[in-house]
């Protein structure tokens, strides 16, 4: 009789590595769930513009995520979901929310750079490679974040300056973001 082919794939994605990625999965929904939480109080202050900008940041984490997913399963590693907290309902101000935003993508840069230098402890190429995409992508997620809290902080509590910050952000288009 043949001998049953084995299902299960084995791993070249070494265990500490898939436990740290499928530990930033839960990151990336996490990011995704706050911003979205920072879009839904804006929609509550009619401020659509910024409300739609926080959403396209909420969709772009759930694609982080799942290129941490992608990147488990593609080498023959394992994805296991965690938990994910409930984020701030209520937020000071818009001012508020945007250098909430920038705190926070400080913090999931130091996130990336803890699972590169974990890449560069295992000697896992194909992962530093993988990771340098998301070492750029900081870069760019802390620019934008800080950028909107500058235009913030400069339209202080003007109404008038407050809508055209509203109307800048929400031009911001879909692909612009990587
Ligand atoms: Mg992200």
């Amino acid at each position: 009789m043949a001998k049953q082919s084995k299902a299960v794939r084995s791993s070249s994605l070494p265990k500490k590595l898939q436990e740290a990625m499928n530990e930033q999965i839960k990151n990336e929904f996490a990011s995704a769930y706050l911003y979205l939480a920072m879009s839904a109080y804006c929609e509550s202050l009619s401020l659509p513009g910024m409300a739609r900008w926080l959403r396209i940041q909420a969709e772009e984490e759930i694609e982080h995520g799942m290129k941490f997913y992608h990147f488990i399963i593609d080498r023959g590693g394992r994805v296991v979901l965690k938990a994910i907290e409930q984020p701030p309902a209520d937020f000071a101000s818009p001012l508020d929310v945007f250098e909430h935003a920038y705190q926070h993508e400080r913090q999931v840069s130091e996130m990336i750079n803890d699972l590169y230098r974990l890449a560069l402890e295992e000697r896992d190429y194909s992962s530093q490679a993988f990771l340098h995409w998301f070492l750029e992508e900081q870069v760019e997620e802390e620019k934008i974040t800080s950028q909107a809290a500058d235009m913030l902080r400069l339209a202080g509590d003007r109404g008038e300056a407050l809508l055209l910050v509203d109307r800048e952000l929400g031009s911001r288009r879909e692909e612009d973001s990587p």
